[in-house]
C-alpha cells in the first residue's frame, strides 16, 4: 500500500556526456556540463550545495521542450531555475538546470483593462514593474529579492511579499500558467469554469487532483494551517480553501494554483498569467519605536486593525547592523524616536493623499492610546520612504554581513504563527536560541506573523546538531500556536521532511499522488516537497564538517577576514586567528552568501558585466562561487585555473560590489590576488606587459611621442597592433604628449613650502591630458592655497620617474612591482602627511587606491596615515566649501547644464557627491548624474581586442545614450580618464562629444577665464 508512487530514477552522473552531446545538437541555447559552470549552478541562498547533472540556458520554449523530451528518453531529472535565490534549497539538485532568466523574459501579454498581464517566466519582478509602471498598475507581489527573483521563481516558491497582507501571495495573484510536463504534453491550467473541453491528459489530471482533494476533504480541513503564511506542501487546499483570503475572486477551483508553490516538482511553467492592481497613488511611512521586542509584537495586532498595507519589524541589532553601513545610518536614524530596541514600519496606502495621512494620524493617536506617545516618526516624502524600505529590504543581507565560521542559517526563518501569539513566539523562540549557545536577529513581516529569523550556526562544526534541536523545538511551538512552519520560503531540502510533520501522513501520501499525476517519473526537481532528504543531511551542505581551504600564500592581506566571531557577544578575534589556510582569502570569498543581489539592474555599479551578458558565470556571485570551489581544491588540485581566469575575465574591477553587495564582496581585489597566482604560474602576455610596465616606459615614450602615437597615425599599424598586443583596431589609444605637466613650468614652479595641498599627478593625467593638472593647479592657487605638486622622495633610486599608484601592474596581478611603487609613493608623502597636508588627487582609480589597494600591501602605518589624507579634488574643495573656507571666484559658464557619469570608484566610496557639490557652485549651473554603471573601458579592459563588444554593450546601456542625448548647452563631466575616452570613442561615429574632468569646468569657470570651456593646454 505504501510503494512509492513516482518510479525510481535513473541515476545520473554528473556531467553526462550523452545528455550534453544529444542537448548540444538539439537546442539553440547554451549547453554548460563543463566543472565550474555545475559547481556555479549547485547552490542558491541554502545552505546546501548539490552538483546538477549540467545546465541549459534556453533561447526560446522549443529548446526547453527539446530538452524535456531528450530527458525524458534518458531518465535524466530537471530542474527549473530562474534567479537561484531560494533559501531553502529547492533550486539545487542532481539533475539537468534549466535557466530561464537569461532569454526567456518576455512581456507576451497585457490588457489593462481586465488588469492582467502574461508573462514569460524568466523575467524578474522589478523588470515587469518598470515595464507596467507607465499603465499605472504593478503586480504587487513584492518580494524584497525583487530585482533578481523571476516571475517563474516567484510562483514556484509561493512567494509572499512585505504587502501581502494587502495583496495575499503568489497563489491569491496567479490566474493562469500555461505548462509543459514532463511526458511531453503542454497545457493551459487556470479557472475551471474556463477550462471547458480539456483534452484527455489535463482533463485525467483535473480529474485525479479533484478526486484527491475531495477524498481528503476533511483531512485538509485538519491539517491545513488557516494563516495566509503557509506555502509548504502542494495547495490541494486550492478545492477546499483554507488561508485566511481567498483564492479566487469567485470562490472556483484555478488548476494553475496546484503549480504555485510546487517547487519545479510538477511541470515546466511556461507562462503565467498575473492579476494586476493599481499603482497606490499615495502612501505614508509611520515608523513606530517600541522600547522592548517584545512590546512590539505585542501591539502588532492592533495596529493591523487599522488596515496597513505593510507592517514591517526592525530588530535593535539590525538597526546597529544598518547603523554601521555608511549608505543606511543617516536614513535609519532618521526613522527612530531615541534609542529603540525595535521599529514596526506601518504603511498606509490610498487613491487620495487624504486617506493614508488620516489612517496615519489614527496610528499616532493608537499609539498614545496604548501608552507609546511621541513614538511615532511621520513620513509623507515618497523619496524619504522609498530610502527606508530599501534598508528593511536589505535587512537579510545586512545580517549576513558577519565575519567568521558562524553564519545565519535559513531554516525555520519563516514560521508564521496567528497575531496573538507573536510577543510569545519571540520570546520563547529567543530563549531556545540562548538555551543553544547562539542567538536571533528579528525582523520583516509582522503583519501576517511571519518574522524572519535566523539563528547563528557554523555548518562545519556543531551546527547541524543545534539547527535539528532549534527546528525541534520551534515546530512544537508553530503546532502549539496553530501556525505554519513554511510561511514563505517553501519546502526545499530543508523542509521536505517536515511536510509529513505539518500535513500528516495523509496528506504527504496525497501530495506523493499529486505529483505522481503530474510527472509519474518523477523527473521534475526530485527530493522536494515529496520523498525528500533529512534537513541536517551533511553530505548535501556547502560547508560540510571537514570542510578547508587549500594552504594558499597570498600576495595581499586578507587577515580582517580571518577571525572568529561569537554568536551570543558578537565579539571578534583578533586578525589571522580565524584559522584559514588561504590567511583570511578564503574566508574573505566566503562571505558571499549567494543571495543573488548582485543579479541587479537597477541603480548603482553592481555589476557591470552581468548587465550585459545575463550569464552566471560573469556575476559577482557566480564568480565568488567560482573561486570558493578552486580555493577548497572542488576544481581541481590548481587553484589558478583557467576556469577561475574565465570567470574573473569580464570582471571590470569597478568595485561595484565592495560597495553595493551587502556582505561588501570585493571581487576587484580578488582578482588581484587570482591575477598574482595567475602570472606566477603562467607568466604574462605582451598585452599584458605592455599594460603593466607602462609607469616604467611611459617617460621614454613621452620624449618620442611622435613613434608611439604612429599606431593611430600609419595605415595598419592599429591592425597589427591587434594581432601582435591583442589592443583592439575599432580604438584609438590615448595620445602621448611631450608637453606633460610634470615637467611643465607652472609645476615646477608649484613647490610651495610648508604647502596645505600636495597635488598628486597620475600617469594619464601627466602624460596624456596634462591640462587637467594644470586646471587643477589653478583651481587650487586661485582658492588661495599653498600648493606642492607630488614628486619622488630625495632618497628615491628612481627620483627623475613620476610617483605611481601601481594600479597598472596590480591590474596584471604584479604585486611585489605594484608595492614597490606604492612604498615609493608612501614614503615621498608621508612627510608632507606629518606636516598636515592633504594630498589630492584627479584620476579616481588612483588616487582611491591610496585608500584601499595600499591598506592590504603590508605597507605599515605610514600607509594608513596617508589613506586618512588622500582625498579627489573635489572631496577636498568640497569639504572646504562646507567649512566654510573655499574661496573660489566662479563665473556663469556659457553652459546651462552639467551631466555628470562618475568613475566606478567614485561611486564605490562615495566620491561622486563632492563632485556634484563642487559643479554646483558655478552659477546657474544645472548637474545632473547620468545613471550608469561601468563605462566598459575599465582601464584597459575595453581596449582589448577581446572585450571590445562587451565594452561597447556597458556603454551603451545608458552611459552613450544618455551623452547623445545632451545637447549643446550640456557640459558633460567624467572624471576618469577611460570613462573620457570611452565616450569619444563612442561618440566619434555621429555627433562627437568630449567629457571634460570636473576641475577642468572649475578652472573654465574661474574669473577671468570663464567662458571657455575647451582649455586647451593651460601652460
Ligand atoms: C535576501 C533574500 C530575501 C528574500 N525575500 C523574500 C521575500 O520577501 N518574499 C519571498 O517570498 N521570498 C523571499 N526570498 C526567497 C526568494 O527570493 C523568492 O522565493 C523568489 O521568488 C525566488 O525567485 P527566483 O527567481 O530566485 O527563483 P528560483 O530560486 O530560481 O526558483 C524558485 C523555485 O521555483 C522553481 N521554478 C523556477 N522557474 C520555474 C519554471 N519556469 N517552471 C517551474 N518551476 C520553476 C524552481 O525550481 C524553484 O523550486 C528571499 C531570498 C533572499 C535570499
Ligand atoms: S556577491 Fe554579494 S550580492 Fe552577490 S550573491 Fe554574493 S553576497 Fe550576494
Ligand atoms: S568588480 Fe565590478 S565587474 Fe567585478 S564583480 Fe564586482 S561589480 Fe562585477
Amino acid at each position: 500500500m505504501n510503494a512509492p508512487l513516482v518510479r525510481p530514477l535513473t541515476v545520473y552522473r554528473p556531467g553526462d556526456n550523452e545528455l550534453s552531446r544529444r542537448l548540444q545538437a538539439a537546442v539553440q541555447g547554451d549547453v554548460l556540463f563543463d566543472r565550474a559552470s555545475r559547481g556555479r549552478y549547485s547552490t542558491d541562498a541554502s545552505i546546501y550545495q548539490v552538483e546538477p547533472i549540467g545546465v541549459l540556458i534556453p533561447r526560446s520554449h522549443d529548446d526547453v521542450r527539446a530538452a524535456v523530451d531528450i530527458c525524458r528518453e534518458l531518465g535524466a531529472p530537471m530542474l527549473p531555475r530562474g534567479g537561484g535565490s531560494s533559501q531553502c534549497g529547492q533550486t539545487v539538485g542532481a539533475a539537468l538546470v534549466i535557466d530561464a532568466s537569461k532569454h526567456l523574459r518576455e512581456i507576451v501579454a497585457f490588457d489593462r483593462d481586465a488588469m492582467t498581464v502574461t508573462v514569460e517566466p524568466g523575467i524578474t519582478l522589478d523588470a515587469l514593474n518598470a515595464w507596467l509602471k507607465p499603465h499605472g498598475v504593478w503586480f504587487p507581489v513584492d518580494v524584497s529579492t525583487s530585482a533578481q527573483a523571476t516571475l517563474g521563481g516567484m510562483a514556484g516558491n509561493n512567494s509572499c511579499g512585505s504587502r501581502s497582507i494587502a495583496y495575499g501571495n503568489m497563489v491569491h495573484n496567479v490566474l493562469a500558467a500555461d505548462a509543459l510536463l514532463a511526458d511531453g504534453t503542454e497545457v493551459r491550467l487556470g479557472a475551471e469554469a474556463r477550462i471547458g473541453d480539456a483534452p484527455p491528459r489535463l482533463r485525467g489530471l483535473m480529474d485525479g487532483l479533484r478526486a484527491i482533494a475531495d477524498r481528503e476533504r476533511d483531512e485538509i480541513v485538519r491539517q491545513v494551517p488557516k494563516v495566509m503564511r503557509r506555502v509548504g506542501g502542494y495547495n490541494l487546499d486550492a478545492f477546499h480553501p483554507q488561508s485566511e483570503r481567498p483564492y479566487t475572486a469567485d470562490g472556483g477551483v484555478n488548476y494553475a494554483h496546484l503549480l504555485v508553490g510546487s517547487e519545479g516538482t510538477l511541470a515546466w511553467t511556461r507562462t503565467l498569467t498575473l492579476k494586476l492592481a493599481p499603482l497606490p497613488k499615495h502612501k505614508t511611512l509611520g515608523v513606530v519605536s517600541f522600547p522592548t521586542l517584545y512590546k512590539a509584537m505585542e501591539l502588532t495586532k492592533h495596529i493591523v486593525a487599522l488596515r496597513p498595507a505593510a507592517v514591517e519589524l526592525v530588530d535593535r541589532t539590525m538597526i546597529e547592523l544598518a547603523r554601521s553601513n555608511p549608505a543606511f545610518r543617516p536614513i535609519i536614524d532618521g526613522a527612530l524616536v531615541g534609542e529603540p530596541d525595535a521599529i514596526l514600519l506601518v504603511e498606509f496606502i490610498g487613491e487620495d493623499a487624504e486617506t493614508p495621512r488620516r489612517t496615519l494620524d489614527d496610528l499616532v493617536a493608537l499609539m498614545g492610546d496604548l501608552g507609546l506617545p511621541g513614538q511615532v516618526v511621520r513620513m509623507t516624502d515618497a523619496n524619504e520612504q522609498k530610502a527606508l524600505w530599501e534598508v528593511r529590504k536589505a535587512g537579510l543581507n545586512i545580517m549576513m554581513s558577519m565575519k567568521g565560521d558562524g553564519k545565519p542559517v535559513s531554516f525555520i526563518e519563516d514560521c508564521a504563527v496567528p497575531l496573538e501569539h507573536l510577543a510569545d513566539y519571540v520570546d520563547r523562540l529567543t530563549q531556545v536560541f540562548a538555551k543553544h549557545g547562539t542567538r536571533g536577529t528579528w525582523y520583516a513581516h509582522a503583519s501576517v506573523g511571519t518574522l524572519h529569523v535566523r539563528p547563528i550556526l557554523d555548518m562545519r562544526r556543531d551546527g547541524a546538531a543545534k539547527m535539528r534541536a532549534i527546528a525541534e523545538e520551534a515546530s512544537a511551538m508553530v503546532r502549539e500556536y496553530k501556525g505554519a512552519y513554511s510561511g514563505e520560503h517553501g519546502d526545499g531540502l530543508v523542509r521536505t521532511e517536515w511536510v509529513a510533520w505539518q500535513f500528516g501522513a495523509r496528506l504527504t501520501r496525497a501530495f506523493e499522488e499529486v505529483k505522481a499525476l503530474f510527472d509519474p517519473d518523477g523527473l521534475m526537481n526530485p527530493g522536494k516537497i515529496v520523498r525528500g532528504t533529512k534537513m541536517d543531511d551533511a553530505r548535501l551542505f556547502r560547508y560540510p564538517p571537514g570542510y578547508a581551504p587549500v594552504k594558499l600564500d597570498t600576495a595581499l592581506d586578507w587577515s580582517a577576514w580571518d577571525v572568529h566571531a561569537d554568536p551570543v557577544t558578537d565579539t571578534v578575534t583578533a586578525p589571522g586567528t580565524g584559522g584559514d589556510p588561504a590567511k583570511g582569502f578564503a574566508k574573505a570569498i566566503e562571505m558571499c552568501n549567494n543571495n543573488g543581489h548582485c543579479r541587479k539592474f537597477d541603480a548603482g555599479t553592481m555589476c557591470p558585466s552581468f548587465r550585459v551578458t545575463r550569464d552566471e558565470e560573469h556575476v559577482t556571485r557566480g564568480r565568488a562561487n567560482t573561486l570558493r570551489l578552486a580555493v577548497s581544491g572542488q576544481l581541481g588540485p590548481d587553484f589558478a585555473s583557467e576556469a577561475v581566469r574565465e570567470a574573473l575575465e569580464l570582471c571590470v574591477s569597478c568595485k561595484g560590489c565592495r560597495r553595493d553587495c551587502p556582505t561588501g564582496v570585493d571581487m576587484a581585489k580578488m582578482k588581484i590576488e587570482f591575477a598574482f597566482h595567475w602570472q606566477k604560474r603562467h607568466g604574462l602576455s605582451l598585452k599584458d606587459k605592455l599594460v603593466a610596465y607602462m609607469p616604467k616606459w611611459a617617460p621614454w615614450a613621452a620624449r618620442f611621442p611622435f613613434i608611439v602615437n604612429l599606431r593611430d597615425a600609419l595605415p595598419g599599424a592599429a591592425r597589427l597592433s591587434e594581432r601582435i598586443a591583442g589592443l583592439s583596431a575599432k580604438r584609438t589609444l590615448p595620445q602621448w604628449r611631450n608637453d606633460t605637466f610634470l615637467s611643465s613650468r607652472a609645476a615646477l614652479a608649484a613647490n610651495a613650502d610648508r604647502p596645505e595641498v600636495v597635488l598628486l599627478v597620475d600617469t594619464f593625467n601627466n602624460y596624456h591630458e596634462p591640462e587637467n593638472a594644470h586646471a587643477a593647479l589653478r583651481v587650487l592657487q586661485a582658492a588661495g592655497y599653498r600648493v606642492a605638486v607630488a614628486r619622488a622622495g630625495a632618497n628615491d633610486a628612481e627620483r627623475s620617474r613620476p610617483l605611481c599608484c601601481g594600479r597598472t601592474y596590480l591590474g596584471a596581478g604584479l604585486v611585489d612591482e605594484a608595492k614597490r611603487e606604492a612604498r615609493r609613493m608612501v614614503e615621498a608623502l608621508s612627510p608632507h602627511v606629518a606636516a598636515g597636508a592633504t594630498v589630492v588627487g584627479l584620476e579616481p582609480s588612483c588616487l582611491l587606491a591610496l585608500r584601499d589597494e595600499f591598506l592590504v600591501m603590508g605597507l605599515g602605518d605610514a600607509a594608513q596615515r596617508l589613506s586618512t589624507r588622500a582625498l579627489m579634488i573635489e572631496e577636498f574643495l568640497a569639504r572646504e566649501q562646507r567649512a566654510g573656507r573655499l574661496k573660489l571666484p566662479l563665473k556663469a559658464l556659457p553652459q546651462k547644464r552639467a551631466l555628470v557619469h562618475g568613475h566606478c570608484h567614485q561611486k564605490a566610496f562615495d566620491v561622486l557627491n563632492p563632485a556634484v557639490a563642487v559643479l554646483k557652485l558655478i552659477p546657474g549651473l544645472q548637474v545632473e548624474v547620468i545613471e550608469s554603471s561601468c563605462c566598459g573601458m575599465a582601464g584597459s579592459f575595453g581596449y582589448e581586442a577581446a572585450h571590445y563588444d562587451v565594452s561597447m554593450k556597458m556603454a551603451e546601456l545608458t552611459l552613450l545614450p544618455a551623452v547623445r542625448a545632451a545637447g549643446d548647452d550640456t557640459v558633460i563631466v567624467a572624471d576618469g580618464t577611460s570613462c573620457r575616452h570611452q565616450i569619444a570613442d563612442g561618440t566619434r561615429a555621429g555627433r562627437p562629444r568630449e567629457a571634460l574632468h570636473v576641475v577642468r569646468v572649475l578652472a573654465s569657470a574661474l574669473d577671468p577665464a570663464a567662458q571657455e570651456i575647451r582649455v586647451s593646454a593651460a601652460s
